[in-house]
């Protein structure tokens, strides 16, 4: 077996090949451009492209693509070939540094929520030097960030930077303030633990919900389901452990630390995490990972699932978004630290978060909603919809004690003072962690757990980083005028706790009683992604992107257009994908098992046999085909009638209208699926997607 070391990152186009194949000032001007965003010159750019081009035909690359995140969620590629004509007909493997740095795919077919005309169709792809370049399936990619000619971003990964930008300007104001002098860049961190379902590619194949929406419209629940937790960090099957295996040894080719695999809650769910990094590279390789998954699933005769919900009664897949704040002097600002000044420190960047999850919980909702989240979150298999932050018995006697300026511990006399006194140690999560708060502290990060497995981490990590750059700024402000750093210091800590601490809710999240008592602090329960959308468009939220030049007024308003109209889309799929499955094969079996038992009934009467299970077999079934029948004509009329209004409205005529009748619709299949005889039945069942992996 070849050596992980060996290979690990054998793909990437990363710091050790750029330092062998490059000149050390061409080396130079690009480490200067991949850490403070200086501008590259076109002859470092020509070298640069020069290098990358050669050593991708050596790694057997015969194509190059500019790699981006249109706001589909998926992302996309267009392959162009090296190859160039020489004077004599033959062919030069050619690729330059404008090629490099900047494309222009057309683009017309991407959303772009009217920023951009067809007439007017093509954007542009802008090289991010932050995010090194790989190979896949012999196509060297290039990460890029993907805007209109306007320069409106139309993607996910344009926003991303610019909110990197944005608390790494004001957090680098803040650590001026505390005497960090030789810090010249922060940046955000992230790990994100990615959940999966794995099922066989045969019964895949015979399930055109799965096909078309990625969950199953209809099923059964089988007699067993997560009940004995035995799924959970169990034993690997052989079959999971060869995909886990290709999979990693896949993602370490491409630089992807892929660090933890395990079983999950759900039978056939499991998990994936790998070790953090920055967060647009952390983003990037989350997209990278999910494809990876689906890809190398194929090769085992498997299908990954990346849906929230796949299968109804069991637990949907999420991900956690460990999120931390980092100098480029090594230090994670979320680490309590050892000293009265580190702790300090610490407890500024803390209420900073604190101040801003209360204050934007809106945007953080709207950052994880999605037609297919709406199914876990409040559900008690995830976090609640109400977002809160959990910070544990330790850290929330230090707020206390803050707060109301008492001794921390009986033992000890006086006050704690922030800048004077040493906090006790912290203990580093696992034992104490709160899994149902969606936003933990977790001794020197912050897991946001709300977020669907199969959504980009993107919008997540925008959200957080700019409200996190607004409140340091408003940090900043304060102090940089301060007289008496140390007792203003104090005091904006302790305010911040003060009109913040409701957003602290270290009790269980899955409890009806705390729903009462969110109502009670004011918090906001935004129970679906068409009730959430709407606050993004809220005077303070437009305020908040444009101030710190993460959004424009019109990115934000297409950006709302397109997930409003995005969740339409799906439901509305959804809707049509159950008319067809009803109309093509599920009424029709059933109506034939009818006819099974009639005839059944007639030659047992003739022979004078007794027909009580036939007969009241036949009565409860077509008593259920009949309602389900008559309710598929009322989901056929209820979407041909759908409003034609507002974004708004035609959400929440889905939410209201198409997906209760759905579910009402599926409960009396399921009822009708559980009796017959699985020969008649069309499709395969939960039990054999669920356990169907051996
Ligand atoms: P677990 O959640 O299984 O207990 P850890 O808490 O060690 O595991 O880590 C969970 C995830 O958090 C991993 O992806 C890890 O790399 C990531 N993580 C650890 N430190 C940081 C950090 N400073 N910033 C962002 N993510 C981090
Ligand atoms: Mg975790």
């Amino acid at each position: 077996m070849k050596q992980l070391e060996s290979y690990f990152g054998s793909l990437v186009f990363d710091d050790k090949v750029m330092k062998s194949r490059l000149s050390s000032d061409v080396y130079k001007s690009l480490k200067r451009t991949i850490s403070d965003g200086k501008e590259l010159d076109l002859s470092v750019a020509n070298s640069v492209a020069q290098a990358m081009k050669d050593w991708a035909i050596e790694q057997g690359a015969t194509h190059y693509t500019h790699w981006f995140q249109p706001m589909t969620g998926v992302t996309a590629e267009k392959h162009d070939s090296f190859i160039s004509p020489d004077a004599d007909g033959r062919v030069i493997m050619e690729f330059k540094g404008k090629e490099l740095v900047k494309g222009e795919p057309d683009a017309s077919s991407f959303p772009s929520g009217g920023l951009r005309a067809t007439c007017e169709a093509r954007g542009y792809t802008a090289w991010d030097p932050t995010s090194y370049a790989f190979i896949k399936d012999k196509c060297l990619c290039i990460p890029t960030a993907f805007c209109s000619y306007g320069g409106q971003a139309l993607d996910k990964k344009t926003p991303l930077l610019r909110s990197m930008q944005a608390i790494n300007k004001q957090a680098l104001r803040v650590l001026k303030l505390f005497g960090n002098e030789n810090v010249t860049s922060v940046k955000t961190t992230v790990g994100p633990e990615q959940e999966y379902f794995l099922v066989d590619k045969e019964m895949y194949d015979k399930r055109k919900d799965l096909i078309y929406t990625g969950r199953t419209l209809f099923g059964a629940s089988a007699p067993k389901g997560q009940e004995l937790e035995d799924h959970y960090f169990g034993v690997i099957k052989p079959r999971v452990q060869a995909f886990m295996n290709d999979l990693n040894e896949e993602l370490w080719k491409l630089g992807i630390l892929a660090k933890t695999e395990h079983n999950e809650v759900a039978p056939a769910q499991h998990e994936l995490a790998p070790i953090f990094a920055t967060t647009n590279i952390a983003a990037d390789h989350n997209q990278i990972t999910m494809e990876i998954m689906q890809k190398v699933a194929k090769k085992h005769g498997l299908v990954c699932l990346l849906h929230e919900k796949p299968f109804k009664g069991v637990n949907g897949s999420g991900k956690h978004n460990n999120w931390s704040i980092s100098t480029n002097t090594g230090v994670n600002l979320l680490e309590p630290g050892d000293t009265p000044i580190e702790n300090a420190q610490f407890l500024l960047f803390l209420t900073a978060v604190i101040k801003a999850v209360d204050e934007y919980q809106d945007l953080l909702r709207i950052s994880v909603a999605s037609a297919g989240n709406d199914f876990r979150l409040g559900a008690n298999e995830a976090p609640p919809a109400i977002i809160s932050i959990f910070v544990g018995d330790e850290l929330q006697a230090v707020l206390d004690a803050i707060e109301t300026g008492k001794p921390l511990t009986s033992k000890k006399d006086g006050s704690l003072k922030i800048g004077a006194d040493v906090l006790p140690k912290l203990p580093k999560d696992s034992t104490d962690r709160n899994r149902t708060s969606p936003f933990a502290f977790t001794g020197n990060k912050f897991e946001f757990r709300a977020l669907g497995s199969s959504e980009s981490i993107s919008c997540a990590n925008i959200m957080l980083n700019t409200a996190v750059a607004e409140e340091l700024k408003e940090f900043a402000d304060i102090l940089e005028k301060s007289k008496n750093f140390k007792e203003d210091l104090h005091e904006l800590v302790k305010k911040t706790i003060v009109e913040h601490k409701r957003i602290i809710f270290n009790g269980n999240g899955y409890d009806d009683s705390w729903v009462k008592e969110a109502t009670k602090r004011g918090l906001l329960n935004l129970k679906s992604t068409p009730e959430a959308l709407p606050y993004y468009l809220h005077d303070k939220n437009k305020q908040l992107f444009i101030s710190h030049a993460v959004y424009s007024e019109d990115e934000i308003l297409a950006r709302y257009e397109i997930a409003q109209e995005h969740y339409q889309k799906i439901v509305n799929i959804e809707a049509l994908t159950e008319l067809d499955m009803l109309n093509k094969d599920l009424l029709p079996a059933i109506s034939k098992y009818t006819k099974y038992l009639a005839e059944a009934i007639t030659v047992k009467k003739g022979l004078n046999a007794e027909i009580l299970y036939e007969n009241s077999q036949l009565i409860d079934i077509t008593k259920g085909l009949t309602e389900a029948y008559s309710l598929k004509l009322e989901l056929e009329k209820v979407l041909s009638n759908k409003p034609t209004t507002s974004v708004e409205e035609i959400s929440i005529y889905y939410k209201d209208k198409v997906l209760p009748l759905m579910d009402e619709i599926r409960t009396i299949i399921d009822g009708i699926e559980a009796k017959v005889d699985k020969s008649f039945w069309p499709y395969p069942s939960y039990g054999d997607l669920l356990f169907g992996v051996r």
